[in-house]
């Protein structure tokens, strides 16, 4: 029961998947039922306290109320922005650190972008999230409580979850697969798996590790640039894990789920926005079944960052617009991602909390 972890001295069951669940309650001499009807009350009715239980016997109840606890988050204070709808929540863990979710109305569905660490180790140059460092794992817990506050606050049917907030999914990967299948259980009668995306940098042996699994879930590739050198330079992780090996990695993926990997691509004036770029990216897409989203980049000036992160500027709106022309006269699929929250600091590469 490797995710079980004790909150203020108590089992968290809140994280736990249906087998280990069912595992927990046999062990305390309980029949299997009792785990499926749990993870019922946590991951589809929602449910915020253990005395909501009503199909436990009370005596059993009374025993979870001493010795469990299903609540990984609470809420902290959102923001709304003017623009369009987008909430961003912060929420708090049980041992105080702050983290941040954001909810996405849109006309035909509602996506929820949750974090997965509070901070980041990788160093992406153009990310918020990047320069205020690495402070903790969130625990499955913790990644499934976002979706059960922003839905209950919001009222919002969430339609699609995306692992694109704080942090890189594939680097915590037990806790982030085990929210996945948390989200995925037939019990759940969530999301499904088509609907739910884990956003990567490229952590290739992951990538393969999730193909390999029995979920389905797509994959999308921060992709950035075409070139290894520069790259390396947007995204240090790439010397580590080669732009060779995570485009291989992600066709392997694409193979073995029969899903289409998005390649997500924000875009910086004269490092990545040349016609250069356009013919070396429309190469990888025709290569992999694929679409490109192009990102705005939100300017980091704010945040004062030094080295690389202190030279990147955003493309002008006129060559984003020429750049996915071009792209689109080759036949890639393109589309351009609105800047959603902006006002709120909750836009892509934008969510960042104070150090505690
Ligand atoms: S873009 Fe993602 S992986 Fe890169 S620093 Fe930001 S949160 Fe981490």
């Amino acid at each position: 029961m490797e995710n079980q972890q004790k909150s203020t001295e108590k089992v968290l069951l809140k994280g736990l998947t249906l087998s280990e669940l069912i595992n927990y309650f046999t062990s305390i001499g309980e029949k299997r039922f009792r785990g499926e009807q749990v993870f019922q009350w946590m991951y589809n009715r929602l449910a915020d306290d253990i005395s909501e239980m009503n199909n436990i016997p009370k005596p059993l109840r009374n025993k979870l109320l001493e010795e469990t606890s299903i609540t990984a988050l609470e809420y902290s204070e959102h923001q709304t922005s003017e623009s369009g709808g987008t909430i961003k929540y912060a929420f708090k863990t049980a041992d105080n650190y702050i983290i941040e979710s954001v909810l996405i109305p849109e006309v035909k569905r509602t996506t929820l972008c949750v974090s997965t660490q509070v901070g980041c180790p990788l160093d992406c140059q153009f990310c918020a999230t990047g320069l205020m460092g690495y402070q903790k794992n969130l625990n499955p817990g913790e990644i499934f409580d976002q979706y059960r506050l922003a839905k209950k606050l919001s009222g919002e049917e969430i339609t699609n979850i995306v692992f694109m907030g704080m942090g890189e999914p594939l680097i915590n990967y037990n806790n982030t697969f085990n929210a996945l299948k948390i989200f995925s259980e037939q019990l759940t009668q969530g999301i499904s798996q088509r609907k739910i995306t884990v956003s990567t940098s490229g952590i290739a042996p992951k990538i393969y590790e999730l193909a390999d699994s029995e979920l389905k879930v797509k994959i999308a590739l921060s992709l950035h640039s075409c070139f290894e050198e520069v790259r390396s330079k947007i995204m240090p992780i790439n010397q580590k894990y080669s732009l060779r090996e995570n485009l291989n990695a992600v066709k392997y993926y694409a193979q073995k789920t029969g899903t289409r990997i998005t390649f997500e691509y924000v875009m910086l004036k004269g490092v990545n926005d040349r016609d250069v770029d356009i013919k070396e990216l429309a190469k990888i897409a025709r290569d992999i079944p694929s679409k490109i989203n192009l990102i705005p980049f939100n300017s980091l000036k704010h945040m004062q960052p030094s080295g690389f992160a202190a030279e990147l500027e955003p493309t002008p709106k006129a060559r984003i617009n020429e750049f996915a022309d071009k792209l689109r006269e080759r036949n890639i699929s393109v589309f351009l991602r609105e800047t959603q929250g902006g006002d709120i600091a909750a836009a892509c590469g934008q969510l960042a909390v104070k150090r505690q």
